[in-house]
């Protein structure tokens, strides 16, 4: 019985300690990883990827689009002092996605199929992934999930901070190998990326009505389509997400217009 109050409280401690309010929603977040450490985690999971994957390519045209529209979104954002970084990975895939400390990836198939301001739309939505550490939060929720069950033994388990991290940036990195498959963001996260991204996107010049599009053209390329669209499969419903951004359209073309 002792026992159980022991491991009661520790987890108690964790929660509250872990508990953050984001600077730029207001939302509580349940997070273990310090924000100092993001980049660290980050370009770990990423030197993870490249090493992984053949097909990560880090110059070349569509690496020059990427980053030219990628770059005037984030220096617009909440983090444009993040160590960004935007890479194509080439694959006939209709994915992109986000690491911690701002490290991007948008698969050749997505760029292929849209304009540079759905493109916009995108990336928006991908740089509010990572402003908002929605990797983080994943990562810890499973975390807890595990404590949760492994309990006792993780508890007594637990070794030095420094060790505890090393492990976090292997599974994160592998995480991500996978296109971030095994966890993917939340139904909240998505719509919260959506509203902070189309911000974004309206700011540095990018007319905000291309949001709404691109997810229509996802519906399209879905039904056409016979690969595996990750990058939807983890969203939520198009028509919801559509809906939520034309509800909000007033909000980002003032933003749009008045730059
Ligand atoms: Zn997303």
């Amino acid at each position: 019985m002792r026992i159980k109050a022991f491991i009661a409280a520790c987890m108690a401690l964790c929660l509250s300690a872990c508990v953050t309010t984001n600077e730029v929603t207001g939302r509580s977040q349940f997070i273990t990883i310090p924000a100092s450490q993001d980049e660290e985690l980050g370009l770990q999971a990423l030197n993870e990827v490249k090493k992984s994957n053949g097909n990560v390519r880090t110059s070349g045209r569509d690496v020059e689009r990427v980053r030219r529209i990628g770059e005037r979104i984030v220096r617009v954002s909440d983090k444009p002092d993040l160590n960004w970084e935007f890479i194509v990975i080439d694959e006939p895939v209709l994915n992109a996605w986000a690491l911690p400390g701002g490290k991007v990836a948008v698969y050749s198939k997505m760029i292929d199929n849209l304009t540079d301001e759905e493109l916009a739309a995108v990336l928006g939505h991908e740089a509010a992934h990572a402003i908002l550490r929605h990797g983080a939060e994943q990562v810890s929720r499973a975390q807890a999930q595990q404590l949760a069950i492994v309990g006792l033994g993780a508890v007594v388990g637990a070794t030095t901070e420094n060790e505890k991290n090393a492990q976090l940036a292997v599974a994160l990195g592998s995480m991500a190998a996978q296109g971030f498959v095994a966890l993917p963001h939340s139904r909240n996260m998505e719509l919260e990326a959506d509203h902070v991204g189309t911000i974004y996107m309206a700011r540095a010049g990018y007319n905000p009505r291309a949001a709404a599009q691109l997810w229509r053209k996802m519906a399209r390329l879905k039904e056409g389509g016979g690969d595996q669209p990750t990058f939807l499969s983890t969203h939520p419903s198009d028509d919801k997400r559509i809906a939520r951004i034309e509800g909000r359209m007033p909000e980002y073309l003032a933003i749009y217009g008045n730059r």
